[in-house]
């Protein structure tokens, strides 16, 4: 008998016949060992079927979260399962942080963590990029260490949980830090394309919202680390916001971060959303695609070339940037990105043209697809044959390859 789990968008039911639930390392070690094909599932908040299985699920929320600061190594280790926002309130509480959050402080580590999840920035690597090692269960049900001087390391991190079941992470961390976030309104295009270099760089973290239509950007969040100094008055034209907004006109900005330069820590900065609260719209579907930096401007106008498509099926879109990396699969593999996101209506039908209308417009660049969001196809990475070596070696029958995997992975 199938379970009735939906994903957090609930465009997804998981058909999965059995859902596990293991309270120990050691009873994962059995599950998997038993199962003939397995998933492991994080938070659920991907909006495609990349955690879903026929078979036997896994979640691994119910592990002990233990988090262990060491101060020496300057790193914390903690179960995969733990969301961001619990890690980051005993961080920061302890005096500590991570380099940098994803939008919503929700999401499992290690799920946020196998596809490759990011914040903005354009000195900050995704947060794959914080994991200094971890722990998984593989095929046999045995517990494999690896950390970053491992070879198999930079093709185990980012994973789409293809090699096993990640119960343990361990993350660089660094003194806690203060944030100011400030919104800026009616950004005038042509002053994006003229100053995008500066633009981008323009603060620790950096988030473009815009419904591409029209002569301005509608926001832009900035999120500078505290030195003291008042947020600028003018950014490139735009003017900072007289209150609270949220990404998308018209709706309350009660489940957003604080605004207005106001200092806090970090972990109530960096992330868009509140973790006590609903994320972002609460009704939608998303999609991402990365290329590079320095194609920003080209890729923006490919946008615009079909915004007929987009802007009907359009809640928002965000711009973001993230620095380069050297995890095999990760979508910023070697190349500092330019993020362009889009929350869509949550009508899969009425969406996927558009998705296939902007692919088809970004493959000049190269473009990778977000892992865990609403894509057609993604392209060749350059490292699958080092992955496809990596798996065959963890999991040599393919019993953590589900649909998904082995059409995006393995070709099939
Ligand atoms: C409202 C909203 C806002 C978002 N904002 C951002 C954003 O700012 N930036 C961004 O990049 N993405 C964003 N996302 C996408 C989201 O971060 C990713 O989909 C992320 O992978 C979700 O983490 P999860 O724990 O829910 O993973 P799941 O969706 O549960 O699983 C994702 C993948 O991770 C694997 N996995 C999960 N746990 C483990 C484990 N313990 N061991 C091995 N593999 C595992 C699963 O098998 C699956 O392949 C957003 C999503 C939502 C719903």
């Amino acid at each position: 008998m199938s379970v009735d789990w939906k994903n957090w968008a609930g465009n997804i039911t998981f058909e999965a016949a059995r859902v596990h639930r293991p309270e120990s390392v050691e009873q994962v070690q059995e599950i998997v060992s038993a199962a003939e094909q397995v998933r492991v599932l994080g938070s659920g908040h991907s909006f495609n079927r990349i955690a879903d299985t026929t078979a036997d699920l896994v979640s691994v929320a119910g592990l002990p979260a233990e988090v262990r600061v060491d101060a020496e190594r300057g790193t914390v280790s903690v179960a995969g399962g733990v969301r961001y926002g619990e890690l980051a309130a005993q961080l920061d509480a302890a005096g500590y942080a991570l380099h940098n959050l994803g939008s919503l402080p929700h999401i499992s580590i290690a799920g946020a963590v196998a596809t490759g999840t990011h914040g903005s920035g354009a000195g900050l690597g995704n947060l794959a990029t914080a994991i200094a090692g971890l722990q998984l269960v593989t095929a046999d049900g045995e517990l494999v260490e690896l950390r970053r001087d491992d070879p198999d390391f930079a093709g185990a991190v980012v994973a789409l949980g293809a090699l096993g079941v990640v119960v343990r992470v361990e993350l660089d961390i660094s003194p806690t830090y203060q944030v100011r976030q400030t919104v800026y309104e009616d950004l005038p295009r042509a002053r994006v394309d003229a100053h995008w270099a500066e633009l981008a760089t323009s603060a620790y973290s950096v988030s473009l919202f815009t419904d591409w239509s029209g002569d301005t950007v509608n926001q832009v969040w900035l999120k500078r680390l505290d030195d003291g100094e008042a947020a600028p008055a003018e950014l490139f034209g735009a003017r900072p916001a007289d209150g609270p907004r949220h990404p998308i006109s018209g709706v309350s900005p009660v489940n957003c971060t604080e605004q207005g330069d106001v200092p806090g820590p970090w972990h109530t900065r960096l992330p868009h959303f509140r973790l006590e609260f609903t994320p972002s719209s609460g009704e939608e579907l998303q999609s991402e695609f990365f290329v590079a930096r320095q194609d920003a401007v080209a890729a923006f106008a490919a946008v615009e070339r079909v915004r007929h498509l987009v802007t009907p099926v359009l809640q928002i879109s965000e711009v973001r940037v993230v620095a380069a990396d050297d995890l095999w699969l990760s979508p910023h593999y070697r190349r500092d990105s330019v993020a362009l996101h889009f929350t869509w209506v949550p009508d899969t039908e009425a969406v996927l043209p558009a998705v296939a209308a902007l692919e088809a417009e970004l493959a000049p660049f190269g473009a990778r697809p977000h892992w865990g969001k609403v894509f057609h196809t993604a392209p060749d990475y350059e490292r699958m044959g080092d992955f496809r070596a990596l798996a065959a070696r963890l999991d040599p029958q393919g019993k953590f390859r589900n649909a998904f995997v082995r059409r995006h992975l393995f070709g099939e």
